[in-house]
């Protein structure tokens, strides 16, 4: 067998194109990227607002996506980095709160005192926390209701764990819980009352465009409106991939497209294995990126304890990256699944009930004050997990040599972000390589 194989890699978002990169930079063989849409990216992809790029989906980053910073150092990108100090806030009977310091929690007036330091004392015992494992049996949702106590639970999660997750609220584990406390802990720095992210200036195209440059130069290809339809095994061990392309044969694979995607080409997994996998379930994310004239709030992240706001936050993504020309902007993201009702409506509908809403936490608002609003939806952006979750990964090795999983859907517990997904497509490359010389 030789040591180079000619390689697909289904799925050109950023774990795809660091797959590409990776294998082309180990001289491991000829690679081929199939990328559905019409430019690379997934859901890190950019569009154009204010003469800038700007994520469909909010991106920022923590000092703990050690990944992304080292390829951006590799790639000579570092000025790109940009960090900012950021305020919390959440809307809770009728108002808006400060919500980032013990001191804010402490005046938090939606809660009775002794909720307030018995919220407190939850979220530090929880933070405290080393080894998730134990946590994954045990739902996020009752250890909050226990912990906090049910008045906590029904001001500041209620909302946010119904919108996120729907029927599967009570089945959420606290592995997933105690992964998004601790990655935002570790934004927090000594003696400062805000918070610390980081942002790519200029957008994660930044990135993107160096990976597409990069890939090209060293030959590799990036086929994009290239949908990958059906996976076939040869008799001989290799792999057939249907696209716009016709029908290829490669050597090895490396899938970084959601399972549904995947389960919905491929012909040849055991019945036991492909119910395994389609067992995970996917939220959809609905975004709308608004760009106003002026700020709506102080806060970057207003998190919000109101169910009758068709949205648990609000992201102003302009204080931490002022490069809008003025402009402020928000995004208002769902998770949801795919039978929402949100998921029906169309953009305008939308826009409308969005707009109400924004004028319920911050009156005064109106719609004159908004320059552009922008819908995206994506079918396939977070896994659920479910209790005992890691049960269900499947290991990247599948039952076929040299044809590889990788994706978000096995980042666990910890959050998935653009830094797990790059070391997954260095990960990726490695474990081929490896196969290739045994
Ligand atoms: C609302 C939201 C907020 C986020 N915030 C952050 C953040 O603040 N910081 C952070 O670091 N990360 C954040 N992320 C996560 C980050 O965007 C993802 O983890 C990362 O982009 C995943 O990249 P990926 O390549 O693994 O997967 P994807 O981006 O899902 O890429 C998979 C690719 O496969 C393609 N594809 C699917 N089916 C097929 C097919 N049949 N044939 C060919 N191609 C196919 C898709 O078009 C897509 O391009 C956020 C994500 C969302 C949705």
């Amino acid at each position: 067998m030789g040591k180079r194989a000619n390689i697909a890699i289904l799925g050109g978002g950023i774990l795809g194109l660091s797959a590409a990169y990776n294998c082309l930079s180990r001289g491991l063989g000829d690679v081929t990227v199939y990328e559905s849409d019409e430019e690379p990216g997934g859901l890190a992809r950019t569009f154009e607002v204010c003469g800038t790029r700007l994520e469909m989906y909010h991106h920022f980053l923590c000092d703990t996506d050690r990944v992304i910073l080292n390829q951006m150092s590799e790639f000579g990108l570092s000025e790109h980095i940009k960090w900012g100090d950021c305020r919390m806030g959440m809307f809770s009977s009728g108002r808006q709160w400060d919500f980032t310091t013990p001191l804010d929690l402490l005046r938090f007036g939606a809660l009775s005192l002794t909720s307030r330091l018995r919220f407190g004392l939850a979220m530090l015992l929880l933070q405290r926390k080393t080894d998730w494992r134990p946590l994954e049996s045990v739902s996020a949702t009752r250890w909050l209701k226990r912990w906090t106590g049910e008045r906590a639970y029904e001001v500041v999660w209620s909302h946010l764990m119904k919108s996120k997750f729907d029927c599967f609220e009570d089945q959420i584990p606290l592995s997933w819980l105690w992964a998004r406390t601790t990655r935002r802990a570790g934004s927090k720095r000594e003696g400062s009352a805000l918070e610390h992210f980081g942002y790519v200036s200029g957008s994660v195209a930044i990135l993107i465009d160096e990976y597409m440059k990069r890939i090209a130069q060293m030959g590799g290809e990036v086929r994009t409106e290239c949908k990958v339809t059906g996976i076939e095994r040869t008799r001989e061990g290799e792999f057939q991939i249907e696209s716009k392309l016709g029908k290829r044969v490669h050597r090895a694979v490396i899938s970084s497209i959601p399972l549904p995607a995947l389960l919905s080409a491929v012909d040849f997994f055991p019945d036991g294995y492909r119910t395994r996998l389609a067992s995970i379930r996917y939220q959809t994310v609905l975004n709308m990126s608004i760009i106003l004239k002026r700020p709506f709030s102080k806060f970057f992240w207003l998190n919000i304890g109101d169910s009758a706001i068709p949205f648990p936050g609000i992201i102003e993504f302009s204080h931490l990256r002022p490069e809008f020309d003025g402009r402020s902007v928000i995004y208002l993201p769902n998770y949801l699944p795919e039978e929402h009702r949100l998921n029906s409506l169309s953009d305008e509908e939308l826009f409308d009930q969005f707009v109400e809403a924004l004028g319920r936490i911050s009156p005064g608002f109106t719609a004159d004050q908004i320059e552009s609003f922008h819908v995206f939806r994506h079918p396939h952006a977070d896994p659920y997990y479910t209790l005992n979750y890691s049960k269900l990964l499947p290991e990247h090795s599948t039952l076929f040599k040299r044809f590889y999983i990788y994706n978000t859907a096995q980042i666990y517990p910890i959050t998935r972000n653009v830094s797990n997904s790059i070391l997954f497509g260095q990960d990726a490359a490695r474990l081929l390589e490896k196969d290739l010389k045994g």
